[in-house]
């Protein structure tokens, strides 16, 4: 399993080129916070300016703030971001939450991304229609993890080794990429399904938010996270 999940974390080094030059193969010393490619209110209706703003400018920024404190404090600044999770069981939880935090938060603003809107790649249409029968019946079963996660996580559409999409969560900041995790894959969709990433809009509303979700998705970025998970396989 080791073995699989060290060629996964190379095939995911090129998985946010871009947003950031292969994030999980720079070393922590170099990463910088995420630049929003967007303006707070680009995702309403569906979400609010107001929750965009607090998510990215406070819950995101702090999770990258406390994980460069953690690096230099716990002198793992020159590793890749991808040994660093390929490594989490070996640090305390604050590395997996915070760099978890960091990590997973760009896949979620990159995969909501507005504009450049084609649409979804044949190639990524056929694995969804391969692995869950349609799209509608993918999007149901993500949906599904997404509110049975107890308390506050993430939901995923992953790649697995053998190149199937595959359907999970993880609680807190964990991410598919971690060897805590006991669901593994290179990750191609994200839904934060804490509170702060919906509350102020949806109230206790989950399944509204998540529903909605799916309206803002850039299946044109999602597809080529794809192309580029399966590329190297
Ligand atoms: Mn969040």
């Amino acid at each position: 399993m080791k073995n699989i999940v060290g060629t996964l974390l190379l095939v995911a080094a090129s998985v946010f080129t871009q947003a950031q030059n292969s994030l999980l193969s720079q070393k922590v010393s170099e990463l910088n916070f995420y630049q929003l490619p967007y303006e707070y209110s680009a995702l309403e209706p569906v979400i609010d300016a107001l929750t965009v703003e607090t998510h990215y400018s406070r819950h995101h920024k702090a999770y990258f703030d406390n994980f460069m404190k953690l690096a230099a404090d716990l002198k793992f600044s020159e590793m890749t971001l991808g040994e660093v999770f390929s490594k989490a069981s070996s640090y305390p939880a604050g590395v997996q939450n915070n760099g978890g935090g960091y990590y997973n938060h760009i896949l979620y603003w990159e995969i909501l991304k507005p504009g450049n809107r084609k649409g979804m790649s044949p190639a990524l249409n056929s694995a969804i229609t391969r692995d869950f029968g349609t799209i509608d019946n993918m999007i149901a079963q993500l949906n599904d993890a997404a509110l049975k996660r107890f308390g506050s996580g993430w939901a995923w559409l992953v790649v697995e080794g053998n190149g199937k999409l595959k359907i999970g969560s993880t609680p807190n900041q964990d991410n598919p990429l971690m060897d805590v995790s006991d669901f593994k894959g290179i990750p191609l969709i994200g839904i934060d399904v804490w509170e702060h990433a919906y509350y102020l809009k949806y109230l206790n509303k989950r399944g509204e938010y998540v529903k909605n979700f799916w309206s803002l998705v850039n299946w044109e970025v999602v597809s080529t996270l794809y192309d580029e998970a399966i590329k190297k396989q």
